[in-house]
């Protein structure tokens, strides 16, 4: 918080008396509109706009497109041909602003698995809380209570930043403050599958996509429930493990103690990549590791604490570093996130399978990482294959492993000390009315790389949800107060934002 405050002190937090005035304008407008703006938001979580169903995501698109159009926006669809979901470009000059400014969000919501939903994912409900009653908003008279959530996929992730931003572009003009940047928006449809045609996108409008700066809506707030300003982004990469057994199942008693366990094998080969604290353990794998900086550190160091709080909400009786959070997730990470073998039944299973994700930080590659992990297995004796073995490679192997890597992108981690990181800051704490949490990095991984590699321009994450909204979870939902917060944020952004 120290560098927040001395950022948005060098620039002039308390200065404009306009900021404050804009602010309660849009408070205003915002609590004359709140069924507008829910039943909007619950409109689009109401699209399944996820990879499994192509027309959904269409549908998504077409409508954003329509709701840019409306606003006055040349708004087309950016394709990558091959039936891709489109991205949504949408572009408004404002006369004599000398910068221009993209406003980054995603449309498509991860896979949804609605056994595990308290009710149909496509079907928004508000609760109270977290875990509370349903509350019939349609029926309830405005203002609503902003601890109410609206739980649907994609609620958050990331149709709340776009909610927001159309909400507080439509603040602005209703109060007749003029944005002080030419407005450009770039609604992304596969995130959720590591943005696979996004580089081919972007390279191909350079010139339509050309910007000072990009603002990006993905990701949750800081735990404190602090407005936040993240500076970069992990990047990603995923690894399936497979490891192999007897071809069939066997029964426990007549074969245990003799017939290889792969449930077993999983276990070694997971012990063998990370220790007790998490730490990979793959040797030159910190190599590529970029060392934190005193001004990251500092703002890291001033961020409200958080971590003791969490670790009793969430039940668990030791963090595993203690460094703190942020400060770990400063680090690459080896994540299981599955773990598949057996049935339950007495038998020796054949195969496992095993989940990781790793979460690179600059300056590594998925590409050096994966060269790295196989090296440092087949060191320790197991054979690394990619295609499913046949019964010689088997036979011939004692500890097998098939490793199917899919996607992932590198991290990025940017400047921030630049003209434009103080003059977001700045805006982002004067919409506010106090200084703003400022993250160097967020954990969780968006292609941003992309934007800087392509464009040479800053990049800087403007976050507006709720951090406990179960993002790629069952039960993914948005808090009202985080919604009615990001819409004074973004108009703040639009309207009073210089450098
Ligand atoms: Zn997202």
């Amino acid at each position: 918080m120290r560098l927040a405050l001395t950022l948005a002190v060098l620039c002039g937090l308390a200065a404009p008396a306009a900021a404050a005035d804009l602010s309660t304008q849009v408070r205003a407008w915002r609590a004359a509109h709140e069924a507008q703006v829910v039943g909007q938001l619950a409109d689009f979580a109401a699209i399944p706009s996820v990879a499994a169903d192509p027309a959904g995501l269409q549908a998504q698109a077409d409508r954003l497109q329509d709701e840019l159009k409306r606003r006055g926006f040349d708004a087309r669809q950016l394709s990558a041909g091959a039936g891709a979901p489109p991205v949504v470009f949408g572009a408004l000059a404002i006369p004599r602003a000398r910068r221009t400014v993209v406003f980054y969000a995603h449309y498509d919501g991860q896979p949804v698995t609605p056994s595990q939903w308290r009710s149909d994912p496509f079907k928004p409900v508000m609760r109270q809380g977290l875990s509370g009653p349903d509350v019939d908003w349609r029926g309830a008279k405005p203002p609503y209570d902003p601890e109410w959530r609206l739980f649907g996929r994609a609620a958050s992730d990331d149709k709340s930043p776009i909610v927001a931003f159309l909400a507080a572009f439509d603040a602005l003009q209703a109060s007749g403050r003029r944005p002080s940047v030419n407005l450009k928006v770039v609604w992304e449809g596969e995130e959720e599958r590591n943005s696979p045609h996004l580089e081919t996108i972007l390279k191909q409008n350079q010139a339509l996509l050309a910007a000072d700066l990009w603002l990006i809506g993905d990701g949750p707030l800081h735990q404190s429930r602090t407005r936040t300003i993240y500076f970069g982004a992990r990047g990603n990469a995923g690894l399936e493990a497979t490891l192999y057994g007897p071809l069939r199942a066997l029964h426990s008693g007549h074969y245990g103690n003799w017939a290889p366990n792969p449930a077993a094998l999983a276990a070694q080969l997971i012990t063998d990549l990370r220790d007790p604290q998490g730490r990979i353990r793959i040797p030159g794998f910190a190599d590529d590791v970029r060392a934190v900086t005193a001004a990251e550190r500092q703002a890291i160091a001033g961020l409200p604490p958080v971590d003791e709080a969490l670790r009793r909400e969430l039940a668990f009786g030791r963090a595993e570093s203690d460094e703190g959070l942020t400060l770990s997730t400063m680090r690459p990470a080896l994540n299981v996130t599955a773990l598949r073998a057996g049935d339950a039944g007495r038998a020796i299973p054949a195969e496992a399978m095993v989940s990781f994700d790793f979460r690179l930080v600059p300056d590594e590659t998925p590409e050096r990482v994966q060269a790295k992990t196989e090296a440092y297995l087949a060191g320790l004796g197991w054979t690394v294959v990619h295609t499913d073995p046949d019964a010689a490679v088997r036979l011939a192997s004692a500890k097998l492993v098939k490793l199917d890597w899919t996607g992932g992108y590198p991290a990025l981690r940017s400047d921030m000390t630049t003209p434009a990181a103080r003059a977001v800051v700045a805006a982002a704490s004067r919409a506010g009315g106090g200084p703003v949490a400022v993250l160097p990095m967020m954990g969780g991984s968006v292609p941003i790389h992309l934007f800087a590699d392509i464009f040479q321009v800053p990049v800087i994450g403007l976050p507006i949800v709720n951090h406990d909204n179960n993002q790629h979870a069952a039960n993914e939902n948005a808090r009202l107060q985080n919604l009615w917060d990001g819409i004074e944020t973004y108009a703040g952004l639009m309207a009073d934002l210089s450098w």
